[in-house]
Parts: C-alpha cells; sequence; structure tokens
C-alpha cells in the first residue's frame, strides 16, 4: 500500500481508451464510447474478485458507506454502531443520512469490540458497521450472531482491508453490504473512488438509483428514465474507474508483496519481548497493509513512535493522537458543529461524547503503533528498517 506506487502503462492505456473516446460519463453516450464503459466493468470485475452477487461503484469510500445505509432504507434517528478507532468518514456517512453514530469500544483486535456492542444496542438500533482498520477484521462470526438475534444489519467497513479474508471469505462480502474506498492512498487507488458489495438484489437496485439521482436505468433514454426516490449524485468518473480496471487486476501482486514485507518486519519485531501483535480473530487473514503491535505502556509507545521519526524510519502511525481516526479529536462530533441545523434526531439521540467512558479503546490504542506497508521496498530495505526499529525498541 498504497496503489499508486506500482502506476504503470496498464493505467495509463485505460485513461487513454477513455479520453480517446470523449466519454467521461459512465452512463449513456452509447455511440461514441469504443465500446469503453469501465465503470462497469470494474464493478463485473470486483463482484467477481469479492465473489459477491452484486457491486456498484461510486466516487469515494465515504460515499459508498453512504449509499450503502441509504441503500438498506437507514434514515433519520435510526442508530448506527461504530467503533472509536476509525477514520471520520464512519460517523459522516451516518450523519449525512440523519442516522445517529453510536460510537463503542475497540479491543485487541482494534476493531469493535463485540461485547460492547451488545451492551450499545437500544430500539432504535438499526446497523452494526465494524471497521476492518489497518488491514485487519472484528471477530465476524459474534457480531453476526449479534446482529441475527437482534435484527440488525451488518455493514463491513473494508476500506483498508480489501484482500483480507474471514474464514475463507473476502472482506466486504460477509456481512450484509460492504464497502471500499479507492482513494489516493489506498491499497488499490482511483485517484478518488469507491464501491459497495452485497448479494441482496434490493440493496443493489437502491444503490445504483440513489447514487445517480434516482434514476432507475431502465431503457436507453436517460431523460425519460423514471425517479422511483429521491438520490444524490455519486457516480464516479469513467477516467477514475479505468485507473481502478488497471489497478484491480494488480491486487493480488499487491498482497503477495505486502505479506513479503509485513513477514520481514513481523519476524524481526517479534524477537523483543516488549512487543504484542495485534490480534487477529480465529480465521482471519489480513491484507497486510499495516503492521500493527503494542508496547507495554503508552509512554513507551509514544516515545517508541517519535524515536523512530527521529532515525529516519517513517511511515509509522501513532493512531492516539491523529486528527482523524480516533474519537479523542474528533471535537466537531463531539461539540456536534455542523454548518447549518443537525436533523432533531441527532441532536437529541447523540451521546455526549464529552462524557462517554472510552477507557478499555485507550488502553489498546495508546499503545499502538502501526507500520505501513510500501510496495517499494525491497527485502534489504525493509530488513534494515526492521532493525532499525527493534534497536529502538530494545534499548527503550
Ligand atoms: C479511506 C477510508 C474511508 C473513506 O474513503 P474515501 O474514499 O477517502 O472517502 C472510510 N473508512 C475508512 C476506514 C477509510 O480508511
Amino acid at each position: 500500500m498504497p496503489g499508486f506506487e506500482i502506476f504503470s502503462d496498464e493505467e495509463k492505456k485505460e485513461v487513454n481508451d477513455v479520453l480517446n473516446s470523449t466519454v467521461l460519463m459512465r452512463y449513456g453516450f452509447d455511440g461514441m464510447r469504443n465500446g469503453h464503459w469501465k465503470a462497469k466493468e470494474l464493478e463485473k470485475a470486483l463482484a467477481k474478485r469479492m465473489q459477491s452477487n452484486y457491486a456498484h461503484v461510486v466516487s469515494s469510500g465515504t460515499a459508498a458507506l453512504t449509499v450503502a445505509l441509504a441503500s438498506a432504507g437507514v434514515g433519520a434517528g435510526d442508530e448506527v454502531i461504530m467503533p472509536t478507532f476509525t477514520f471520520v468518514a464512519s460517523f459522516e456517512s451516518i450523519l449525512a443520512i440523519g442516522a445517529v453514530p453510536i460510537l463503542v469500544d475497540v479491543d485487541d483486535t482494534l476493531t469493535l469490540d463485540p461485547e460492547a456492542v451488545e451492551k450499545a444496542i437500544t430500539p432504535k438500533t438499526k446497523v452494526v458497521m465494524p471497521v476492518h482498520m489497518c488491514g485487519s477484521m472484528a471477530d465476524l462470526d459474534k457480531l453476526k450472531a449479534i446482529c441475527a438475534k437482534h435484527s440488525l444489519l451488518l455493514l463491513e467497513d473494508a476500506c483498508q482491508a480489501i484482500g483480507g479474508t474471514y474464514k475463507g471469505a473476502p472482506l466486504g462480502s460477509i456481512g450484509d453490504l460492504g464497502c471500499f474506498s479507492f482513494d489516493y492512498v489506498k491499497t488499490i487507488t482511483c485517484g478518488e473512488g469507491g464501491a459497495v458489495i452485497t448479494n441482496n438484489k434490493t440493496y443493489y437496485e437502491n444503490a445504483h438509483m440513489y447514487a445517480d439521482h434516482g434514476h432507475d436505468h431502465i431503457g436507453m433514454d436517460r431523460g425519460a428514465e423514471a425517479h422511483p426516490f429521491l438520490g444524490y449524485n455519486f457516480r464516479i468518473s469513467e477516467l477514475n474507474a479505468a485507473v481502478g480496471c488497471a489497478q484491480l487486476k494488480k491486487l493480488d501482486g499487491i498482497l503477495a508483496l505486502q505479506k513479503r514485507n509485513f513477514t520481514i518486519l513481523k519476524n524481526t519485531l517479534g524477537q523483543s519481548d516488549k512487543v504484542n501483535f495485534r490480534r487477529v480473530p480465529e480465521g482471519g487473514v489480513e491484507n497486510y497493509s499495516f503492521l500493527n503491535f503494542y508496547l507495554p505502556s503508552h509512554q513507551l509507545a509514544k516515545k517508541a513512535h517519535k524515536l523512530f521519526g527521529e532515525n529516519g524510519v517513517d511511515a509509522c502511525f501513532y493512531w492516539f493522537d491523529n486528527n482523524w481516526h480516533y474519537y479523542r479529536k474528533w471535537e466537531h462530533l463531539i461539540h456536534k458543529t455542523a454548518l447549518g441545523k443537525l436533523p432533531h434526531e441527532v441532536i437529541d439521540q447523540l451521546p455526549d461524547y464529552n462524557k462517554t467512558d472510552f477507557s478499555s479503546s485507550d488502553q489498546w490504542v495508546s499503545r499502538n503503533i502501526s507500520c505501513l506497508i510500501k510496495l517499494g521496498w525491497s527485502e534489504t530495505e525493509m530488513q534494515e528498517r526492521a532493525n532499525k526499529m527493534l534497536a529502538v525498541i530494545s534499548a527503550l
């Protein structure tokens, strides 16, 4: 990760197909397209790779989450359970449809803690949204059982975990709906883009219509299409989808490179008894985009992260202090600061995140360091980085 490291002639050819046709729009213009339908091609390939019946590609991962929620009928006042450790897109997508984000602790997997999920369920809960952060997953069997027991939807945010698996199934394909991001730094990239996958025909039909102003996509004349319900524009352009077509073909190669570099780093850091690795639920296989480990205390983790930087080891993250990924720094959510008025359901139901106790999340995230695994690092470079990191940790 990220996929832009391996851009080559394939991406250029796909983009040139589109530019030469002059059709940047994913629908219509049939006579001018020279047979190129990049968004549709990407959807077909993605559905196949993810062993899902349907895929719909949209303009971003955030859009994918919004479209997924809307397509399953989630709306104003519905509660969506999401983790304290994720990207701001999780609560943005929930708020965008007037629903209420209910933050819940993460455990040593760095994703939703099933026990905390069960405690957070109310009569208004509609969805459980695990976020497979940094390439690895929540305990999906446990979450599935909770969702079945309480008749809730399971929506997987697999934006950072494309290519990982759980009990043999691709991440994203296990819940009722799954979402991916193809933004500029993701494992595979379109520049900006995202996707929703599902086996549910109704959700899929809703998704493609909702993401295109409610157009029903029936018949050859866009101007004559009906609009069965209100929608928005979350369409991807053909240019972005074209890049995605080339990148998806490289996914398995990317995963193999990441695994090689991840394994070198893990084997080296594992020599220190100060290091414990993130728990991966039984039957889970990461996509190896990050290596996550815990140090014995908050202070040591913070110090090690600083020393890595000073010793030229970049691309390591200390999420506990990060503005985008951990609830402590989401002051706009905590203070309910919006440009206009928030829906009254959100105002009434949003917990006071100033007072909520997330000490269970803190005990994991404050001790965690997360190392990005780049594709461009040779085995020798990776081993050198790993040795430097081990030396820093050993001297703590
Ligand atoms: C990147 C990301 C998103 C949103 O994707 P964009 O394409 O940047 O909108 C959502 N969730 C997670 C966990 C992400 O990492």
